[in-house]
C-alpha cells in the first residue's frame, strides 16, 4: 500500500513508500480510502525536518492530516456507511486525559502529551489506506466534493472565531465590526469567508497584487489591500492574523482600534528578529483594553462549524481556493510553490 511518509527531523527524506502493511480496522473504526490530502507550511516543516515526530518506537511518519476520504468498510450496526465521504479529525486526546481532552477540548490540552495525526506521534492520511476512528471520522456531503478538503483548514479558523465571539465586547448595539485578516492563504481567505458569513465589514491585507487571491477576497464582497497596516482606515477592530510574520504580527499589535481583538493564527519561522518596544506595547494594551490571543487546532464542535461555514459558501468559489491537484507519484511539484498557488491538494490515487 502507497503512502507519503518522511523520517521525521530529517530533510529530504519523504518518499512514497510501498512497504507498509494494510490497516487493521478495529471495532469503532472505520476503513477509509484516501483521496486528497491538502498540503500546508506545517506539511513544508515536516518535510524539511523541523517540525513532525513519529510515532512511538517507529522511525518514520505518514504525513497528511487535512485528509478527505471515502468510507470502505464500517461497523454494521455504527453510524457510518460504505461510501460515506469523511474528514478525519487531526488531533487525539492525551493520555491522562487532563480536564480539557476529558471533555472533548483536545485542542486547549493543558500537558502537550496529545497526539496529531500526520504531524505529531500519530501516522498521517496520505496514504490509500486507513484506519479511522468513528468518533474522529466527520461525514461530509457529497455536495462539498474536493472542497471538503478545506475541513481541517476551516476548522481552525472556526475555532478562532469562536473565541474571538467569547470574549467581544457587545456594548454597541452595532455588532459589525472592521475585521482584518493577515493573509489571503488558504487559512486567510477561509478566516475571511467566515467573518463575511458574520456580517463584518472585512479587509484582507497580503503582499500580492496579482494572481487569483484579489479576486478570491473580491468576491467575497470583502476589500484587498496590500499596503502598510498602519494606513488601514479604519483601524481594525478585530484582526486575525494568518501568516506568522514577525513583522506584521507587530505592526498588526501597533495599529488597531480601541478594545480591538487580536487573533493570532500562524505560526512564524523564526528567520527574522524585529523588535518590539514592550513598555509602548504593555501601554497601548492596557489603556486600549486590547487583547491578543494565539488559536491552533480545532475540535468536533470546531469541524461541524467549519462544515456549516462551507455549505453556506459559494462552491465556485471554494473549488477556485483549490489551485493545483498534484498526483501522489509526483507529490514534490506539491511542496514547490508556484506564483499562483492558494490551497495545494495532492491526489492519492494518481
Ligand atoms: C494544523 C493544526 C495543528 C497545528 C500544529 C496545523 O497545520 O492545522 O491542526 O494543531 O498545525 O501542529
Amino acid at each position: 500500500m502507497r503512502a507519503l511518509a518522511v523520517t521525521p527531523g530529517m530533510a529530504g527524506t519523504a518518499r512514497v513508500r510501498d512497504d507498509l502493511r494494510e490497516p487493521d480496522r478495529g471495532p469503532n473504526q472505520l476503513l477509509v480510502e484516501g483521496l486528497l490530502m491538502g498540503v500546508c507550511g506545517t506539511d513544508a516543516e515536516i518535510l524539511a525536518g523541523s517540525y513532525g515526530e513519529a510515532p512511538p518506537h517507529g522511525d518514520h511518519l505518514v504525513i497528511g492530516h487535512e485528509g478527505l476520504g471515502r468510507v470502505l468498510a464500517a461497523d454494521a450496526d455504527g453510524p457510518f456507511a460504505p461510501g460515506d465521504l469523511v474528514v478525519g479529525i487531526v488531533r487525539r486526546p492525551d493520555p491522562v486525559p487532563c480536564v480539557c481532552c476529558a471533555a472533548g477540548e483536545w485542542d486547549m490540552c493543558l500537558n502537550g502529551r496529545y497526539t496529531e495525526r500526520g504531524i505529531r506521534g500519530a501516522h498521517g492520511y496520505a496514504r490509500e489506506r486507513y484506519a479511522l476512528e468513528q468518533e474522529f471520522a466527520v461525514r461530509v456531503p457529497e455536495a462539498l466534493g474536493t472542497a471538503a478538503v478545506l475541513l481541517e483548514p476551516a476548522s481552525v479558523v472556526a475555532k478562532a472565531w469562536e473565541r474571538i465571539e467569547s470574549v467581544a465586547v457587545r456594548c454597541s448595539s452595532f455588532a459589525a465590526r472592521n475585521v482584518l485578516v493577515t493573509g489571503a492563504g488558504p487559512v486567510g481567505l477561509l478566516a475571511a469567508l467566515l467573518a463575511v458569513q458574520r456580517g463584518h465589514q472585512v479587509s484582507v491585507l497580503d503582499r500580492v497584487q496579482r494572481g487569483p487571491k484579489p479576486d478570491l477576497v473580491r468576491l467575497l464582497g470583502a476589500h484587498y489591500a496590500t499596503g502598510p497596516v498602519a494606513r488601514l482606515e479604519p483601524k481594525p477592530e478585530i484582526v486575525v492574523e494568518c501568516t506568522g510574520s514577525e513583522q506584521l504580527v507587530v505592526d498588526v499589535l501597533c495599529n488597531t482600534a480601541r478594545n480591538s481583538i487580536v487573533c493570532l493564527a500562524g505560526l512564524s519561522s523564526g528567520a527574522r528578529k524585529v523588535k518590539l518596544a514592550a513598555s509602548e506595547f504593555n501601554d497601548s494594551l492596557v489603556l486600549e483594553n486590547d487583547l491578543v490571543f494565539g488559536s491552533v487546532n480545532a475540535n468536533r464542535r470546531h469541524y461541524i462549524q467549519a462544515l456549516h461555514a462551507l455549505e453556506q459558501a459559494d462552491p465556485a468559489w471554494l473549488t477556485r481556493l483549490i489551485t493545483r491537484c498534484v498526483p501522489l507519484s509526483r507529490f514534490t511539484a506539491a511542496f514547490v510553490r508556484q506564483e499562483d498557488d492558494v490551497k495545494v491538494v495532492i491526489d492519492l490515487r494518481s
